[in-house]
């Protein structure tokens, strides 16, 4: 057999197809090992033929790596379509659907040795002396087969001496590691209630690809995906289920877990290379039905797909911010339509595209309008933090806040207090010179960490050390300006000595199990305060949380962003909804400067409806997206010099399809990106609003070819943020 092998050179921007011969343990999508340039390189059998026009014997053979196709037929087509649609080479499409690790072959399967007797007993003779060996025989007799490592570990040398005398014979065994053996799985299985019932039937009867379910927060919505998805695997069918971050929901994954068992693979950043490879495997395989995780998941190696769910379809996590910059929705939708199944969105705040399609029509509106407890949702208070001012309150903490905290703690109940910036403070400033502490590979300022007493650059990661005078004017009078999450961890423990605080933050989660034992604790009640970043605004379920404290509201409300009234809104909805989801009433705390600002009103009375029709009435009078859509060429290398040519070349090229298709665009610009410089590398921009998607395509070829060893072009839709 001929084939057509696509060449993995992870250097190279074109795809390269050539003929290898191969015997018939390859098929179509296996990956191969190639001789290649005097090399041998991994490759993607792409299709299989019987004869190629070159002649055989200048033909190079292909070996297969895997015992089986790493890629299924769909899988193989999808990478095709996403290739022409991003503009990016087949080899980059292909490598989404397997774990990165993977590719460079250094994952290897996880074997065990195994030692067993394999004479009768009688026929063991050891010497008096050997009493390891003696030993080691003696709990072979007894337990049967063992592991060789735990052997030698009881026993030292044991398992060496005993094979040479021939008395026992060593097997090996193919083990899958598995990631979540500690996990608690507690059963919560629910019946449905009646609302939940009538959204269910709705999804099933409903003949349309995608389904919107709008549900507030707590009413429930996971308990409709997981009873969709048993009736998926009841009827031999596969999943996929897509959480924004998988890791920050241990009780997700607990109740998968204890809902379908070994059936769930779970597919996170968090996991180690070992693990990511085997849970891919298992999914591969078929043992594993129901792929969990983050956007990647939509990738997951399944067959027959009886159903899609995008839960907290609005996140942004779901647009990739990696060549190829694909959106999760559009995968999965090819993905739906490729198999015949639904894709369910599920949201409390759906983002405004997609809540316009469904309103349309095009997606099918299942709406949830009370939480399955019949609770109320909290109520919202407004603290205007200008009057806070005035009042001589220069605290972190609105007078209302401080009085709830104490109610709260005084009923023995748990707060969740919210700010989305980490650190201690924002900037360090010079008051004699006005000095701000820079990052020295990023054009922002740093942050200052008090814990490690320094200063940490939030883009690229750098540390340094913390200034002690300034080093512009030698001046010592720094100040700190801009709150973050230790400093209200620090400014709470003085007000509130009584109180055990937790903070989570990307500075007190790292590892796997980082989130894992923040949340568990304050899930235990270990804690009676828990600060942190948006982590601690998504999907966590804490019954005994009666207050939520929204520190500054306002801040990501002046972005510079088409999306940061919807932002603000969604955020204000998710945060609100951590409280008050078990028996008593919740509360939330709003902190702003701008308590007029119609987003906030909106939020507060959780009129999402209002909200949209004011928001949609607005884009549509701006024409923003979803009434046109932006796109970002952004141009980065680290020679500014070279970065400049290639951000000119590409302009010359897009300037002119602007020039020929004028009615296409609706704002054209070149400019210096917002950030300048982020690690090292230079950033400028094309900008450019489209009223006509239908050139889409080319611009994304021109980038394509503009692209080179020193310089990046990416083609970013809608971004999620223009930094
Ligand atoms: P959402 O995702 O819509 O915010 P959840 O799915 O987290 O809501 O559900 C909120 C809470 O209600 C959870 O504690 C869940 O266990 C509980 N719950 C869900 N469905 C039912 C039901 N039918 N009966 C009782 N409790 C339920
Ligand atoms: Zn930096």
């Amino acid at each position: 057999m001929i084939a057509e092998v696509i060449v993995d050179v992870a250097t190279s921007e074109t795809d390269r197809i050539f003929d290898y011969l191969c015997d018939e343990t390859v098929a179509e999508g296996s990956r191969v090992l190639a001789p290649f340039g005097g090399r041998v390189t991994a490759g993607f059998v792409v299709a299989l033929k019987e004869t190629s026009e070159y002649p055989a014997e200048r033909l190079k053979k292909v070996t297969s790596v895997d015992p089986f196709p790493a890629l299924n037929k769909e899988c193989l087509a999808l990478a095709k379509k996403i290739a022409a649609r991003y503009a990016c080479p087949l080899a980059a499409a292909l490598r989404l659907f397997l774990p990165s690790e993977m590719r460079k072959g250094k994952v290897k399967e996880l074997v065990k040795r195994y030692a067993a007797l394999c004479v009768p007993q009688e026929e063991i003779v050891l010497p008096e002396k050997a009493k390891n060996q003696r030993a080691a025989a003696e709990f072979l007799l007894k337990n049967g087969k063992s592991e060789c490592a735990a052997l030698n570990a009881a026993f030292p040398g044991s398992v060496a001496a005993l094979e040479k005398k021939g008395y026992i014979t060593i097997s090996e065994e193919q083990v899958l590691r598995d990631p979540y053996k500690t996990l608690d799985t507690a059963e919560s299985r629910h019946v449905l209630t009646d609302d939940q019932s009538r959204a269910a039937e709705s999804i099933r009867s409903d003949p349309r690809t995608v389904q919107l379910l709008h549900g507030v927060t707590g009413s429930g919505k996971t308990e409709i995906y997981l009873t969709l998805i048993a009736e998926c695997l009841q009827q031999g069918k596969t999943a996929i289920f897509l959480v924004p971050e998988i890791s920050l929901t241990p009780q997700m994954l607990a109740q998968l877990r204890s809902r379908f068992g070994k059936n769930a693979a779970i597919m996170h950043s968090g996991l180690s290379a070992g693990e990511k490879f085997d849970e891919w495997r298992r999914l591969r395989s078929g043992e594993a039905k129901i792929a969990v995780g983050a956007r990647s998941a939509v990738f997951a190696p399944l067959s027959s797909l009886g159903l899609i769910v995008i839960d907290e379809e609005h996140d942004s996590s779901y647009s990739s911010e990696t060549s190829p910059r694909y959106n999760t929705f559009d995968i999965a939708y090819l993905r739906a339509k490729y198999n015949g199944c639904k894709l369910i969105l599920g949201s409390a705040t759906p983002s405004v595209e997609t809540y316009k399609r469904a309103k349309e029509g095009e997606f099918n509106l299942v709406q949830l309008t009370r939480r399955v407890n019949q609770k109320p949702l909290p109520e919202i208070i407004i603290a205007d933090m200008r009057k806070e001012a005035r009042r001589g309150n220069n605290t972190s903490f609105s007078l209302a806040l401080q009085s709830e905290i104490e109610e709260c703690l005084n009923k023995g109940n748990q707060a969740i207090l919210f700010l989305n910036r980490r650190g201690y403070s924002q900037t360090v400033i010079c008051r004699d010179c006005g000095y701000v502490a820079k990052c020295e590979s990023c054009d922002v300022s740093l942050t200052y960490h008090k814990e490690e007493d320094c200063l940490k650059c939030h883009y690229c990661g750098a540390r340094y050390k913390m200034l002690r005078g300034c080093p512009e004017c030698g001046g010592t009078h720094l100040t700190y300006a801009g709150t973050g999450t230790q400093r209200i961890e620090a400014e709470i423990k003085k007000r509130f000595p009584a109180a055990r605080v937790l903070r989570m933050d990307n500075d007190t989660t790292s590892g796997k199990e980082g989130h894992f034992k923040i949340l568990k604790a304050f899930g235990e009640h270990r804690a009676d305060i828990l600060v942190g970043t948006q982590m601690i605004a998504k999907g966590h379920d804490f019954p005994a949380v009666t207050l939520v404290g929204i520190l500054d509201a306002d801040m990501s409300l002046h972005f510079s962003d088409y999306r940061s009234g919807e932002r603000t809104f969604q955020l204000v909805t998710q945060v609100a909804g951590r409280s008050g989801r078990a028996q008593e009433k919740g509360k939330v705390v709003l902190q702003t400067y701008d308590p007029e600002n119609e987003v906030l009103r909106y939020a507060i009375s959780y009129d999402y409806e209002g909200f949209y029709q004011n928001e949609i009435s607005l884009r549509a009078a701006s024409l923003f997206p979803p009434f046109s859509k932006i796109v970002r060429v952004l141009v980065s290398g680290e020679d500014d010099k070279k970065t400049v040519e290639t951000l000119r070349v590409t302009y010359e090229e897009l300037s002119a399809l602007h020039e020929s298709e004028p009615d296409a665009f609706l704002f054209f610009n070149r400019m210096r990106s917002p950030v300048g410089r982020i690690q090292n590398k230079f950033r400028y921009q094309v900008l450019m609003r489209l009223a006509d998607t239908s050139v889409l395509p080319k611009i994304y070829r021109i980038c394509a070819q503009a692209k080179n060893r020193d310089v990046l072009v990416s083609v970013e839709e809608n971004p999620a943020s223009l930094a």
